[in-house]
């Protein structure tokens, strides 16, 4: 391990759109920001395809440029934006430790950590290839590609309740696929699905495989009960079994609930501790959308200006 160490007034980890946002604020407001940019630089959008519901590209954008746009922005106003991924992090004192790529030290005067989620896959190699081709985890930001369209998805909590009943209002047909005989969405969303006619709940399936070439034809799937396999002629398939919060390294010191989310305090996006922000998806579990992490990103790097200033640290 190297000694190497570096004081910096502002550090970003993570590179989506909520640290991207937060980069460009706190580097306009002078507070010289260092951004790791973590193990997937530019975030969960550069493995999308097509983004249409981000305000001001009234023609779409592709996600990868997008973001390649966010970063330039960031650049343009001194951002320091760096490879690089934080492996341990010590809030204890007033001063933030942040140890990076396991070797490298950099204190910080206030920490924006906008690492994200990760969304939860099948694990299928099927599901990998067509991932951005008809195999999306986001309905919200995919649903629009299919409409008039066959479409299923997997998972029987909230998230895929909530999303099979939007894709339900584009598409011509859902399957919902739930691996057991109930779902695990409240009984308020369970009501909806069973009452959308145009979503078919198949209890007691899981996918098999995703079949085609160069983008989705279908999917088979098996009743766990009997063995029996079916297709489903279907051009989308959406993944919706959960996110994993990337916040592992912060649980010796911030709040998270259960899952692993951040808490911020409500209305900002202070921590537990002094110093500390979090925006995006790894403090969101409820909407994830590009838009409201970058909402946060912006809030981040006031709170972390106006906490420098109330310090008296210039
Ligand atoms: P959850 O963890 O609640 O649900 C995941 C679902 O995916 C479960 O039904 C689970 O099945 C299923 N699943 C997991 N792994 C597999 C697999 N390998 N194959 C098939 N199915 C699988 O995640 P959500 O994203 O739905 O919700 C996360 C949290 O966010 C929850 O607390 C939820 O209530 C909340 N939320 C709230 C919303 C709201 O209030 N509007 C909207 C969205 C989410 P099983 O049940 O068998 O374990």
């Amino acid at each position: 391990m190297s000694n190497e160490s570096e004081h910096v007034k502002c550090l970003i980890i993570g590179s989506g759109p909520a640290g991207y946002t937060a980069a460009i604020y706190a580097a306009r407001a002078d507070m010289k920001p260092v951004m790791y940019q973590g193990l997937q630089p530019g975030g969960q959008l550069t493995i999308t395809t097509e983004v249409e519901n981000y305000p001001g590209y009234p023609k779409g954008t592709m996600g990868p440029e997008m973001m390649e746009d966010f970063k330039a922005q960031a650049e343009r106003f001194g951002t320091d934006v760096r490879y690089g991924y934080a492996t341990a992090v010590d809030f204890t004192g007033p001063v933030h430790k942040v140890i990076v790529d396991e070797t490298k030290t950099i204190t910080a005067d206030t920490v924006i950590i906008a690492t994200g989620a990760s969304a939860k896959w099948l694990g299928l190699e099927s599901e990998q290839r067509l991932n951005g081709f008809g195999v999306s985890a986001c309905a919200v930001c995919d649903g629009f590609f299919f409409k008039g369209q066959d479409v299923a998805i997997v998972g029987a909590g909230d998230t895929a309740a909530e999303e099979a009943t939007y894709l339900a209002k584009l598409c011509k047909k859902v399957y919902m696929i739930v691996r057991r005989d109930e779902m695990r969405a409240s009984k308020a969303m369970q009501h909806r699905v069973l009452n959308t006619p145009n979503i078919e709940v198949l209890f007691n399936h899981m996918p098999k495989e995703v079949i085609g070439g160069k983008t989705v034809e279908g999917v088979i799937v098996t009743n766990v009960k009997t063995n029996e396999e079916r297709t489903l002629n279907v051009t989308g398939f959406f993944v919706a079994i959960g996110h994993h919060p990337n916040s592992d390294i912060f649980k010796p010191w911030l709040d998270m609930d259960e899952t692993g989310y951040l808490k911020t305090i409500p209305g900002s996006s202070k921590t537990n501790r002094e110093g500390v922000f979090a925006a995006g998806d790894v403090a969101d579990k409820i909407y994830r959308q590009a838009v409201t992490a970058a909402g946060t990103g912006c809030m981040a790097a006031l709170d972390a200006e106006r906490y420098l200033a109330a310090k008296g640290i210039h």
